[in-house]
């Protein structure tokens, strides 16, 4: 720490709540635990209103955050552009004053998040080192890193294939199971994810929110050099909000209170994720049928693609939905004992570590994940953009702390039956059970791993004297 007290970190972070969130938990981890100075150069959009008050996250005095003008990609775009093409563009054009806010103050390493790959030259310029924070597990990491290589290898779209994709040192990834920009190669955001994978070896290392026990045989094979990566991978998870229900302030709160332990179900999808209206009908009714207690927080119905909301559905506590006329008719009246429904925005964190809940629907974004399993939360994986098929397998498949429905695979809407059957297995049955436990456990593994002395802090001890030595930095 003596050392790390002397460093000064830039971390760069892309447009959207999803990612600005694991960029300040990194940087309140970095300052609290070793005593780094950061600065947060955070591209902002002209689209979407002011996130920070949503954030709620105290920030470390240590930490600052710095705005970047709105970066206006109106004339190389239009709107319709992918989230991946959007995201990458504003970094792209952000690039002059990214250089501009580093002059002004030199920082020791410049760390970027997935979508500002292209700033890692910048590093260069400055003669420090640069590292890509990937705020997301290794299994994603890995496919990530290796897209250029499979790229090579596959003449056809990936989705055409019938065999699941061979990752070395991973498990295989179902087609189906890929992230969004692979299943479409025409697309430009297939283009602008390829290049992230390509600039990813151009750094000094690659830092996951992820942990030993969590992923033990994919971050075997990195740290034995079997896998496709060959940078230093540094997991210096689980980074996730730490949020205790404030028993004073919120409704919510006060009606969790009055439920019994574990009785909850949490449905929420993430700060972009909304549902067509096919599918709200029936997870209304798949959570009215199960008679499970249950918080929801639900978003008007759009027609258009799943992510879409991604930058625009941010703001919070306001622009409540007075009529839900989306839900069926009566839903309200016939669950108000048992359900409490949110408009746009929760308190996610804090809700998951109430006593009460012990269950959660969710589209499985990472850091969701990881709240739920900070919590000791099993959860149902629904799976909707980006790298959450693979969350959801992950979680599924592999890690034994959730449930996943049959119907998403196909891409069909999920049927109120399954969705009551699932709701009940999880909250009742034995498998959820089974469930519950292995996500406690990993509650408590995770919370070691932090510790002074467990493997994520000491891999970002090693990161840190690693910098402090490049740049001639003593205690
Ligand atoms: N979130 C929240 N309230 C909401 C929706 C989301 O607090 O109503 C938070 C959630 O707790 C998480 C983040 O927003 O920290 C969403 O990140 P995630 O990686 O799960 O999904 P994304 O939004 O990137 O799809």
């Amino acid at each position: 720490n003596s050392t790390s007290a002397n460093l000064h970190v830039a971390i760069l972070s892309s447009p959207g709540m999803g990612h600005l969130i694991p960029v300040v938990l990194l940087s309140n981890r970095l300052a609290t635990h070793h005593c780094v100075t950061v600065t947060v150069l955070r591209v902002t959009t002209t689209v979407s209103p002011p996130e920070s008050n949503l954030l709620k996250i105290p920030l470390h005095p240590l930490v600052n955050i710095l705005e970047l003008p709105p970066a206006d990609i109106s004339h190389l775009v239009d709107s319709s552009a992918k989230i991946v093409t959007q995201l990458c563009l504003m970094v792209r054009v952000s690039l002059p004053s990214i250089r501009s806010a580093m002059t002004n103050r030199r920082p020791h390493a410049l760390f970027v998040d997935l979508f500002s790959t292209e700033a890692l030259p910048i590093a260069a310029e400055f003669n420090i080192p640069n590292y890509v924070y990937v705020p997301s597990n290794a299994w994603f990491t890995a496919l990530l890193a290796y897209s250029p290589i499979l790229h090579q290898q596959f003449s056809e779209e990936y989705v055409n294939q019938t065999d699941p994709i061979r990752i070395p040192g991973c498990k295989p990834v179902r087609p189906e199971d890929l992230v969004d920009p692979m299943l479409d190669q025409k697309d430009q955001q297939y283009d602008e994810y390829l290049k992230i994978g390509e600039n990813i070896p151009s750094s000094d290392g690659i830092l996951i929110n992820s942990w030993v026990d969590l992923e033990p045989e994919t971050l075997q094979a990195f740290a034995e050099n079997r896998s496709v990566i060959n940078i230093l991978v540094y997991p210096v998870g689980p980074l996730v909000r730490e949020s205790k229900p404030d028993h004073r302030s919120s409704e919510l709160v006060q009606w969790l209170d009055r439920q019994p332990d574990e009785s909850v179900v949490l449905a929420s999808f993430g700060s972009g994720g909304v549902l067509p209206q096919k599918q709200m009908t029936e997870l209304a009714w798949g959570l009215e049928l199960s008679r499970q207690r249950f918080v929801w927080v639900v978003r008007r119905p759009t027609g258009g693609p799943v992510d879409n909301a991604f930058l625009r559905v941010t703001n919070g506590g306001e622009g409540e939905d007075s009529k839900p006329d989306y839900l069926p008719e009566g839903f309200l009246t016939r669950t108000k004992d048992v359900g409490f429904l949110v408009s746009n925005w929760a308190p996610q964190a804090e809700i998951l570590s109430h006593p009460a809940v012990g269950g959660f629907v969710s589209h499985c974004g990472w850091n969701s994940t990881l709240e739920s399993i900070a919590s000791g939360v099993p959860l149902i994986a629904w799976p909707l953009y980006a790298e959450q098929r693979m969350n959801a397998a992950l979680l599924a498949e592999e890690v034994g702390v959730a449930l996943r429905p049959r119907a998403l695979a196909t891409s069909e809407v999920v049927g109120r039956e399954e969705i009551e059957a699932m709701v009940k297995a999880l909250m009742e049955g034995e498998e959820g059970g089974r469930l519950r436990e292995k996500a406690k456990q990993l509650k408590k593994s995770g919370a070691e791993s932090l510790k002074h002395g467990g493997p994520s802090y000491i891999s970002m001890c090693d990161l840190l004297a690693k910098i402090a030595s490049i740049n001639n930095v003593i205690s």
